[in-house]
């Protein structure tokens, strides 16, 4: 059977889109990137919050629309798990339904492929010069305005072993930078009692997969960087001195609210990597306009903020999500005052990113080429797109270098120039 599948969401939704493709093609059922060829239509939904379950259902639509009298349409994912009769209702033509992590049920009920087809080739779905490992899936963590743990569940690492055969087939593959994701990455191991799972996981990984020049930290957790987690990741000669670590806020009052750490916590976590990796890059997001918050409380983000300088920053202004502890609360922020602290956040934002890539001119940075095709500029100069390792794939800046490469390729560069999140680097 040929399927297209269709993914919304986060990267964490990518990679659960890879385990389904690997059960389907387990069984012999091969991708079809032509939605008119497949005999199955499957969409893995996200519904973290209202826009992208409409998105979602947007999607699911626009593939009812479209199909032939034959095509299947099944739909799986974080949407179907919370809210399975919603997408029945409004979409009724969908013939089945799964749940998140439900990708070898798929597989299972569709059962072996009745035909047999020529496969390109063996390696991974998706694969790409960057790839996405997921260590664990689920959340234990208590924030007031998320409604992952309820999708989710509880958190399960993921099997060792298992993540380092994907991440050696990635590299076979040609990866040459693996992006460690999760909801929350630094709780790889809790359940296994182990404090310190995520740094003997990064060690075995750097050990797995040395040809991976570049190891990148997703989605870290306020307080649970633990000591050997930064030294580890300071001495790996393949871990990127890079960290995502989600704050949502820099004042304590909305951090009790929203059942966060505290600032202590985060700046503990903060003070670790920083004194481990003094050229450390770091990303964080901030949600504005949670309810209740004063117009002080939001001065002390911006004091944080300022603190910290980070590299770089993703703000949302707060939404209530049905069946989360916060949808309950009253005190929903004016929406013009949600609107104003957002931009007065981004302003700043904005400002220090640039004053970070303007400190970079005149540096030394290796930049990891993605453009299968040049560039030219208006001079008619040719140049590449990349990344420098500040940045994350999809989320962070480019860099542009000059001159023609391939995909894969790691050129050393000195930057020539910066604009407020991206780069202008010459081949060193
Ligand atoms: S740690 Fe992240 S995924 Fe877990 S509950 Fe908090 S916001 Fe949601």
């Amino acid at each position: 059977m040929k399927y297209h599948l269709k993914t919304l969401g986060c990267a964490k939704n990518t990679v659960d889109s890879w385990r389904m493709e690997s059960a389907l093609r387990s069984s012999g059922h091969i991708p079809s990137f032509n939605r008119q060829d497949a005999d199955l239509l499957l969409v893995n939904t996200c519904g973290f919050i209202d826009d992208a379950s409409e998105e979602s259902l947007d999607a699911i639509r626009d593939l009812d629309s479209s199909r032939t009298g034959d095509q299947q349409l099944w739909v799986a994912g974080c949407l179907t798990q919370i809210a399975t009769d919603r997408v029945k209702r409004e979409i009724p033509g969908v013939d089945n339904t799964f749940g998140a992590e439900e990708w070898d049920l798929i597989a299972l009920e569709l059962g072996p492929s009745q035909e047999t087809y020529d496969i390109p080739d063996a390696t991974m779905p998706g694969a790409s010069v960057s790839a996405y490992l997921k260590v664990s899936d689920g959340c234990d963590r208590p924030c007031t305005f998320c409604i992952i743990p309820k999708i989710k569940g509880a958190m399960k690492s993921g099997d060792g072993q298992r993540l380092l055969s994907e991440a050696k087939m990635h590299a076979y593959a040609g990866a040459k930078e693996l992006v460690l994701i999760a909801q929350d990455t630094t709780a790889f191991g809790e359940d296994t009692s182990n404090k310190d799972g995520l740094a003997d996981f990064l060690e075995e990984l750097s050990e797995t997969v040395p040809e991976v020049p570049w190891i990148r930290l997703m989605y870290a957790y306020p307080g649970k960087v633990t000591p050997k987690l930064a030294e580890t990741m300071s001495r790996l000669p393949n871990i990127v001195p890079y960290v995502d670590m989600p704050l949502q806020h820099g004042s304590d009052a909305t951090l009790r609210r929203m059942k966060r750490p505290s600032l202590r916590k985060a700046n503990q976590s903060l003070e670790l990597l920083t004194k481990a990796m003094p050229e450390i890059a770091l990303r964080t997001t901030f949600i504005v306009g949670f309810p209740d918050e004063t117009e002080s409380e939001f001065l002390e983000l911006l004091e944080f903020i300022k603190e910290w300088k980070f590299d770089h920053i993703g703000a949302f202004s707060y939404s209530p999500q049905d069946g989360t502890p916060a949808f309950e609360y009253g005190g929903s922020v004016d929406s013009e005052v949600v609107a104003d602290r957002y931009s007065r956040l981004m302003t700043l934002a904005q400002d220090i990113s640039s004053s970070r890539t303007k400190d970079l001119v005149g540096k030394r940075v290796d930049v990891l080429i993605e453009s299968e095709e040049p560039g030219e500029n208006t001079e008619g100069d040719l140049f590449s797109i990349g990344r420098s390792f500040r940045d994350a794939p999809e989320v962070d800046g480019m860099a542009f270098v000059k001159g023609v490469f391939q995909p894969g390729d790691i050129v050393p560069t000195i930057v020539k120039g910066s604009l407020p999140y991206d780069l202008l680097c010459y081949p060193a």
